[in-house]
């Protein structure tokens, strides 16, 4: 009789065992078929980044990880759907950090008067201090922030700059932020020297009805502030790739033109990305108003 009652007790501890088994198995499969999956993602977050005529070669880089042709497809398919609910989960948060900047701003509708050298602006929108993505940098004072009176623009601007900002953030979410530096006076109109020398003896020619905005060079350091003062020391400070990378961005967000420094070596489409004197330390973008 005990010999009897052993056969069903060992026979199931070896389904026991086999079960066991079987679960160990699934999840070693679960975790190789996932890990891909995440480097994948990770990667493939590189090609959402607008990619300019001359940084093309070192962003375009989404397309290397293609899955190993012996991969099966459940694999393949399981990989897809770790994919898109990480997007999902990416594209969630993005949402939450853009709104968290926008929301500071008090939106209402703008309206751009003249030109943006004999211009107005009614009803601006004001940027805030600094965001999770951008802060705003007196070129007078030469500080962190800028004030009030200077950070005025169309809500058009003001949400490009943020879109920028944001996209900006998360190719680099290690890096310093957006610097961003003047824009337009509460009321628009005459911004010249009256209101500040700003470091070479003159005041803005434009940035009158809301629509030009003045965005400092990533620098090499990495540090989160403006350029030295003047000269040479100004295209030595600024990262070259980071800098054209950020005037290709605002020529995807559809800048109407970028001005940038004769002596940085910076580029884009003819036309739309012109050097000009006085921009060594910084770019200038104006959009068409919106
Ligand atoms: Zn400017």
């Amino acid at each position: 009789m005990p010999s009897v009652q052993r056969f069903p007790s060992r026979r199931s501890r070896r389904s026991r065992r086999a079960a066991v088994l079987a679960v160990v198995v699934a999840f070693a499969a679960v975790g190789w078929v996932l890990a891909p999956a995440t480097l994948g993602s990770l990667t493939s977050d590189r090609s959402s980044v607008p990619a300019g005529p001359a940084a093309a070669p070192k962003l375009g880089r989404s397309g290397s990880s293609a899955p190993a042709a012996s991969a099966s497809r459940r694999r393949a398919s399981s990989r897809r759907s770790g994919a898109a609910s990480q997007r999902a989960a990416r594209d969630g948060r993005k949402r939450r950090r853009a709104a968290r900047d926008s929301d500071r701003v008090n939106w209402r509708a703008s309206v751009t008067l003249g030109t943006p050298t004999s211009g107005a602006l009614r009803n601006a929108v004001r940027l805030p201090a600094e965001g999770r993505t951008f802060v705003t940098w007196d070129p007078v004072l030469r500080r962190i922030p800028n004030r009030p009176d200077r950070r005025n623009a169309s809500a058009g601007l003001v949400r490009v700059l943020l879109g920028v900002a944001a996209g900006y953030a998360r190719a680099h979410p290690d890096g310093a932020r957006l610097l961003v530096g003047d824009l337009s006076r509460p009321q628009g109109g005459n911004f010249g020297v009256a209101f500040g020398d700003l470091g070479d003896g003159q005041g803005h020619a434009s940035h009158q009805n809301g629509l030009d905005a003045d965005v400092y060079y990533p620098r090499r350091d990495g540090r989160e502030r403006g350029p030295p003062r003047g000269g040479p020391e100004d295209v030595m400070a600024l990262d070259p790739e980071l800098s054209q990378e950020l005037v290709n961005r605002f020529v995807a967000a559809g800048a109407q033109v970028v001005f940038v420094g004769t002596g940085t070596g910076l580029t884009g489409p003819p036309g739309v990305v012109q050097a000009l004197p006085r921009h060594n330390d910084h770019l200038h973008v104006r959009f068409a108003p919106r």
